[in-house]
C-alpha cells in the first residue's frame, strides 16, 4: 500500500529528482524500519532476537510485544508525525519502544541516559514532544521527579510513562495491557523515523531527522561490509540510542539478517566478558577507550573469549598502537570504522590487509556515498593530502530538524555536510582520520561542545570567564579542560574542580560533559581577531 509521505516541518527536503534517483538506483527501499523487523519474524519467528538481563525474546515474542506496545501508545492519543522523548539506558523495552513508534508512525527523539534536565528539557520544547520515556532513576537523579516536573512546564507534554530503574515496571506492563494492533502500513518509508542527537559543537544539541530510507540504505550497507549474518551474536555494549548501536550495523543491522542481539549496560570488562562466555557472543562495536579497557584486563585470562571473531571500533581516533594489538592479542579481526550520526559511515571490508587495518578506518561501501577532501578554499585535494571532509549521500541528513542558522553553516548550498574531520584519502579510497576543524572535544566517543559546557559555567557567580578544551588522554584519546577566569580574588576558591562539577550537575548538564580538570587564570589568551586562542591553550598542556 502507498502512502503519501508526511513532510515535517523544520526539516530539509530532499529533492524530487534525487528521491528518484535514490529510488531508481535501489538506495532507497519502499520499506520502512518496522516491516523490516517483521519481514525478518516471518521467516524466522522462533529465532533469538534479543536478550537481556534475565529476558530472551525469540523474533515472534519481541514483534508480538512491538504491536501490544503500540497499541497501548495509540490509546494514549499518540498520531503520525507526532514526536516524543525516548531516553532509556541500554534494555530491550528501549527496542520495543522505538519499533512500537515506527509501527505507528511516530517520530522519537532518542536521547542517551546520561543527559540530563538541560537537554532532555530542550528537546522536549524544540520537538513539542507529547510523551517523554524514562526509567525512575540513573546514577542517582531522580528522573521521576524530573519528568513529573517537565509535564507541569510544558502544556504539550501530555503525558510521561516511568520504567523501573533497570527497565520494565507497572507502567509498561500497564501499556501492553491495552489489547493489540495488526502489523500495518501506518506511514511512509520516506517519512522522519527519529531524531538523533547530533555530537555537538554548538550551545544547545542539534537534532537530525533520519528518515526510514536514509537509516534502511545505512544499515544494508553496513551489515553488508561488516559481514553480519544469521549466525551472528552481536553485544551491543555502546548507548543504545548510538548510530553504532542503532545501524551501523547495531540491531537494526542485526534484525535486517534474523541475527542475534546480546545487550550488555555498558562495556566494562566485568560486565561484558561473562555475557560473552554465556552467550558464545561473536561480535562487538566499541570505542577506543572500551577496547583499551578489554586489552589490558587482568580478566582476560579467567574468561573464554573464544567464540569473539570481530571487534569493530570507532566513535573517535583509534591509534595504531592500540589498532596493532587486536589481533595477535584477541586473535580476533579488527574493523575499524569512522562515521557520524549525520550519515555517512565507513569502514574497513572484512578481506582488508592488516597494514591498512590497522592505519585506515575504512573507504565507502558505495558509489552513492560521495566524498571530497577540500583545502580551505574549497577546492579538491590529490590522494595522501588531508584536508577538510565533505560528504553527501543517500544515509546523508541535509539539515538539522528547525535550526536554520545551523544548516547555513554546516551544509553547502549543494547538499554537500561539512563534517568538520580532517581525513587524508589514499589512492585506493580508503580513508584516514587525521584532525578535526570542528570546535568539540571528543572524550572516548562522548562528544562535547566546549560551547555548550562553557555557557553552562558562565552562570556561575564565581567566573568571569571560561574557556574549554580537550587534552590529550592516554586513555580516553581527549580529556575535558577548563580555564577560568574568577570574578574576584575571593571567588577562585569557589572554583575546585569538585565545586565546578557539583555546580554543573546541579545545572542540569550531562555527567560526561563536566570537566576533568579546572584550571583558574589571570587571563587567556588572544587570536589577533580578539578570539580566545584554544589553539594557544591546547599547546600549554
Ligand atoms: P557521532 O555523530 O557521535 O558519531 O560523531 C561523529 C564524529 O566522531 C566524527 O565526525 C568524527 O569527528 C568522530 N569519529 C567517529 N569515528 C571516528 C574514528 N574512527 N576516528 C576518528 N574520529 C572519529
Amino acid at each position: 500500500m502507498s502512502i503519501e509521505p508526511l513532510p515535517l516541518d523544520g526539516v530539509v527536503q530532499y529533492p524530487p529528482e534525487t528521491v528518484a534517483e535514490y529510488l531508481d538506483k535501489g538506495y532507497w527501499r519502499d520499506q520502512t524500519l518496522s516491516e523490516l523487523l517483521f519481514a525478518t519474524a516471518r521467516q524466522h519467528p522462533d529465532k533469538t532476537a534479543v536478550i537481556d538481563r534475565d529476558r530472551q525474546l525469540t523474533y515472534a515474542q519481541l514483534t508480538d510485544e512491538i504491536l501490544r506496545l503500540a497499541a497501548g501508545l495509540q490509546q494514549l492519543g499518540l498520531r503520525r508525525g507526532d514526536r516524543v522523548v525516548v531516553h532509556l539506558p541500554n534494555t530491550y523495552e528501549y527496542i520495543v519502544f522505538v519499533f512500537a513508534f515506527w509501527e505507528l508512525g511516530v517520530v522519537p527523539v532518542v536521547a542517551p541516559i546520561a543527559h540530563r534536565r538541560t537537554e532532555i528539557e530542550h528537546f522536549v520544547r524544540i520537538a513539542q514532544a507529547r510523551v517523554y520515556i524514562t526509567v525512575a532513576s540513573d546514577s542517582g537523579t531522580d528522573l521521576a521527579a524530573m519528568a513529573a516536573d517537565l509535564k507541569q512546564r510544558w502544556s504539550h507534554l501530555e503525558h510521561t510513562v516511568i520504567l523501573d530503574q533497570g527497565g520494565g515496571g507497572a507502567e509498561y506492563q500497564a501499556l501492553l495491557s491495552r489489547g493489540t494492533l495488526e502489523h500495518a502500513r501506518r506511514c511512509s518509508p520516506q517519512d522522519v523515523a527519529l531524531l538523533q542527537i547530533s555530537g555537538g559543537t554548538t550551545g544547545v544539541p542539534k537534532l537530525m531527522p533520519h528518515t526510514h530510507q536514509t537509516y534502511g540504505y545505512a544499515l544494508r550497507r553496513s551489515v553488508g561490509e561488516r559481514g553480519i549474518v544469521f549466525r551472528t551474536i552481536h553485544l551491543l555494549v555502546i548507548p543504545i540510542c548510538h548510530s553504532m548501536s542503532t545501524r551501523s550495523p547495531g540491531f537494526l543491522g542485526a534484525f535486517s539478517v534474523g541475527a542475534t542481539i546480546v545487550i550488555a549496560p555498558n562495556g566494562s570488562p566485568d560486565t561484558a566478558f561473562p555475557l560473552i562466555e554465556k552467550h558464545r557472543v561473536n561480535r562487538v562495536s566499541l570505542v577506543p577507550p572500551i577496547l583499551l579497557a578489554w586489552l589490558n584486563s587482568s580478566l582476560r585470562k579467567s574468561s573464554d573469549l573464544s567464540s569473539l571473531e570481530v571487534i569493530m571500533c570507532g566513535g573517535a581516533k583509534l591509534t595504531e598502537t592500540v589498532a596493532a594489538r587486536v589481533e595477535p592479542e584477541f586473535g580476533v579481526q579488527l574493523s575499524q570504522s569512522f562515521g557520524m550520526g549525520e550519515g555517512l559511515v565507513v569502514s574497513n571490508p572484512a578481506d582488508v590487509d592488516r597494514a591498512t587495518s590497522v592505519r585506515y578506518q575504512g573507504r565507502p561501501a558505495s558509489e552513492a556515498d560521495e566524498i571530497r577532501v577540500v583545502d580551505d578554499e574549497g577546492n579538491d585535494v590529490p590522494p595522501g593530502v588531508a584536508g577538510h571532509l565533505l560528504t553527501r549521500g543517500p544515509s546523508v541528513i541535509l539539515g538539522y530538524y528547525r535550526n536554520p542558522e545551523q544548516n547555513a553553516l554546516a551544509f553547502t548550498p549543494d547538499g554537500f555536510y561539512r563534517t568538520g574531520d580532517i581525513v587524508e584519502r589514499d589512492h585506493r579510497g580508503f580513508i584516514r582520520v587525521v584532525g578535526r576543524s570542528k570546535d568539540q572535544i571528543n572524550r572516548g566517543g562522548e562528544k562535547i561542545a566546549p560551547e555548550e559546557l562553557e555557557n553552562a559555567i558562565l552562570a556561575h557567580a564565581g567566573v568571569h570567564n571560561a574557556s574549554a578544551i580537550g587534552v590529550d588522554d592516554e586513555i580516553l584519546g581527549e580529556r575535558v579542560k577548563v580555564y577560568l577566569i574568577p570574578r574576584s580574588p575571593q571567588s577562585a576558591s569557589d572554583l575546585t574542580l569538585g565545586k565546578v562539577r557539583q555546580f554543573l550537575r546541579e545545572s542540569g548538564l550531562a555527567t560526561f560533559k563536566l570537566p576533568d580538570v579546572v584550571e583558574v587564570v589571570d587571563e587567556f589568551p588572544y587570536t589577533a581577531v580578539g578570539k580566545v586562542s584554544k589553539r594557544l591553550q591546547r599547546e600549554q598542556n
